[in-house]
């Protein structure tokens, strides 16, 4: 169950290491999508060397458009293990479809994007794993219905879910999403599970991605989910909301200094 009411003490969540709600702020970055073997492993050095504790790329991609860049699939998935052995860096890739799982047996957190916060099937398949899944809000989707997605996990005995607010759809068109910011402390109230916000698919400029990833510090998130990527304006995906790894490094150095004062219940 993912009520507080029956489980008042928050869930910490340990990848290798990198713990995931307790009390600490941890930090995700890395591509959009796993491009090749120089980009994912340039990225993984520098964003560790700024202070991120997993890596996170896209291997099997949700695009729009059936004609945009699908990944490297099972590919990619290599790549990331190849960068993980490099830094040590825990990682985090997309899974879309359970036929997909035999090649996450090494993948360190399972991450369900927004398009498949409804997929039932495989969220009770992921119940069956023992693997951390970070659990994104659908598009136009409740925190109620997040919660209950959350839940389909858990059913299964897999306690380790993170939830990520990622924005919603409203009738803003200036920003791709509408961040959602008042979630992080009314899911606190809701749920023991921890929370981490995506600044970047929320507004999807690179621009707003500091600012909001200072904002999600401040309101009390546990961590930030940050795409980040060598050569932005040459992205095959998300190149428009990717942060340089200077600019990564510059957003790190200001989270440090609102931490000190985040919102705490
Ligand atoms: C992603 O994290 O790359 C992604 C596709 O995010 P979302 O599911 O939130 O759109
Ligand atoms: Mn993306």
């Amino acid at each position: 169950n993912a009520n507080r009411k029956f489980h008042p003490e928050d869930t910490v969540i340990d990848v290798n290491g990198a713990k995931i709600g307790d009390g600490s702020f941890q930090i995700m970055a890395g591509p959009c999508s796993v491009e090749s073997k120089e980009q994912i492993c340039s990225v993984a050095e520098s964003v560790k060397r700024s202070g991120a504790g997993l890596l996170r790329g896209g291997a099997f991609k949700p695009r729009t458009s059936p004609y945009a860049f699908q990944g490297m699939r099972a590919e990619g998935i290599e790549l990331l293990l190849e960068a993980k052995a490099l830094t040590g860096l825990p990682i985090v890739t997309e899974i879309m479809d359970l036929s997909q799982l035999p090649l996450f047996e090494e993948v360190d957190v399972i991450q369900v994007g927004a398009r498949n916060m409804q997929n039932f099937e495989l969220l009770k398949e992921l119940g069956r794993t023992s693997k951390p899944i970070l659990l994104k809000r659908g598009l136009a989707n409740t925190l109620q219905e997040l919660l209950m997605s959350a839940e389909y996990i858990m059913a299964g005995g897999n306690g380790q879910v993170i939830l990520c607010e990622r924005g919603i759809r409203t009738f803003e068109t200036a920003t791709r999403n509408t961040l959602d910011i008042s979630a992080v402390p009314l899911l606190k109230t809701m749920t023991h599970l921890p929370i981490i916000v995506d600044p970047s698919h929320a507004t999807g400029l690179s621009k707003l991605v500091k600012p909001m990833a200072m904002a999600a510090a401040a309101v009390g998130a546990d961590g930030i989910l940050i795409e980040v990527h060598n050569d932005p304006m040459h992205a095959l995906c998300d190149g428009q909301q990717s942060l340089t790894p200077e600019a990564f490094d510059d957003l790190v150095q200001s989270i440090s200094h609102i931490l000190p004062y985040a919102y705490k219940e």
